[in-house]
């Protein structure tokens, strides 16, 4: 009997060193708790199986003399259950604190401020272009859109451009296939455009172009044109020359005054380059001028090449040259089975990144088309 109460003693005594860690528990984190946990699962495996010390006591008693086998028994199940108890105390202590612990990790702070996704903007060129298409939405034009590769004929033969004219060496079309190119001007909307509606008809048909350009500041192989047609009876150059200004009225302020001088192109006959009277200096060419401070100080940065007083957009003339224009020549409206004795018309056309250029004050517009978001951004 002494001897089987030994073995019981010495398995109490086993637990209590092996337990010592876990009767003063400090807690700090999850990781903690959760390793803390595994150990006492070890620990109980130890104390409690089939294979422990206690176990081997309780075998022991149906050994044990009769007379003593009920206090005997009484003893290994009063140790039995003590270790039970401190194990289950702490397991609950643990538990509760990875469950309260676990929850305060995933809770959600709505007090937080959000990440706010980022939110993209206009291109220059596109809040330049739709600025243009309000204006002249509201006087009447539709706006066209039509192909970038482009047979021979749309290209040239119907703008009056025959095969070995001049111009078609000039322009350094990119050729594709045989019989097709990217369109080296947007008129090849105007022939489209006469074609499908008929005439009387107003448009205009902004787009991208393509020339065989080396990119330098003012020159890129793919641009922006904005074109613009009206065609209808009696349609005089004193149409052009009301509907350009009036645009540029409503871009620049009414002070804008435009200019038109001879010139030539294949597809209008007479044909004019027009320009505008300078949004800077409003036409002085001088920078002291200039009524608006704001303008002139981001200016000033950019000008200290120049003479103090040479306003840089219109290099001190008062004008900046914009685009050509001039009445649609009788061979395009016969191509496009409109009798010229009949009907007349007036066509326009600039480029958007030299207008953009100048609006922004940007110095090279390579720079609209290598999409840096830190170039891109200022334009908010
Ligand atoms: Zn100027």
């Amino acid at each position: 009997m002494s001897e089987a109460k030994d073995k019981v003693d010495s398995a109490a005594e086993a637990f209590k060193v092996d337990f010592a860690s876990f009767s003063r528990l400090e807690l700090d984190g999850l990781d903690g708790a959760e390793e803390k946990l595994r150990e006492l699962n070890a620990l109980k495996m130890r104390h409690t199986s089939k294979k422990s010390a206690l176990a081997d006591s309780k075998k022991l008693i149906g050994k044990i003399a009769p007379e003593e086998r009920s206090e005997f028994g009484q003893l290994v199940q009063a140790v039995e259950k003590e270790i039970l108890a401190k194990i289950e105390d702490v397991e609950t202590k643990l538990n509760d604190f990875i469950s309260h612990a676990k929850m305060e990790r995933d809770r959600l702070d709505v007090t937080i401020p959000g990440r706010r996704p980022r939110t993209g903007h206009l291109h220059p060129i596109t809040i330049l272009r739709q600025k243009i298409e309000d204006i002249f939405v509201s006087m009447g034009y539709a706006i066209e859109d039509d192909r970038e590769i482009e047979t021979d004929y749309y290209n040239f033969d119907a703008l009056n451009i025959p095969e070995g004219h001049p111009a078609r060496e000039s322009q350094d079309t990119f050729y594709t296939t045989e019989g097709f190119a990217l369109r080296s001007q947007t008129s090849t909307v105007q022939i489209r455009a006469m074609e499908r509606r008929g005439v009387p008809l107003r448009i205009l048909a902004p787009g991208r172009v393509f020339r065989r350009d080396t990119p330098d500041m003012t020159h890129t192989p793919m641009f922006h044109q904005l074109e613009g047609l009206c065609v209808d009876k009696g349609i005089t150059m004193a149409h052009l020359k009301g509907t350009v200004t009036e645009w540029l009225r409503r871009m620049y302020g009414e002070e804008t005054r435009t200019r038109f001088r001879p010139s030539y192109f294949p597809f209008t006959e007479p044909s004019a380059e027009f320009d505008f009277s300078c949004f800077v200096c409003h036409g002085t060419g001088q920078m002291d001028e200039v009524g608006n401070s704001v303008v002139k100080e981001q200016l000033s940065a950019v000008s200290d090449q120049l003479p103090a007083s040479r306003c840089r957009p219109c290099k001190g003339s008062g004008w900046i040259e914009l685009g050509g224009s001039g009445m649609v020549h009788p061979n395009v409206l016969k191509a496009c089975n409109v009798d010229p004795t009949v009907y007349s018309g007036f066509a326009f056309g600039f480029g958007l990144e030299r207008m953009a250029a100048l609006m922004f004050n940007i110095d090279d517009i390579r720079h609209m088309f290598e999409n840096d978001v830190r170039f891109l951004e200022q334009f908010k």
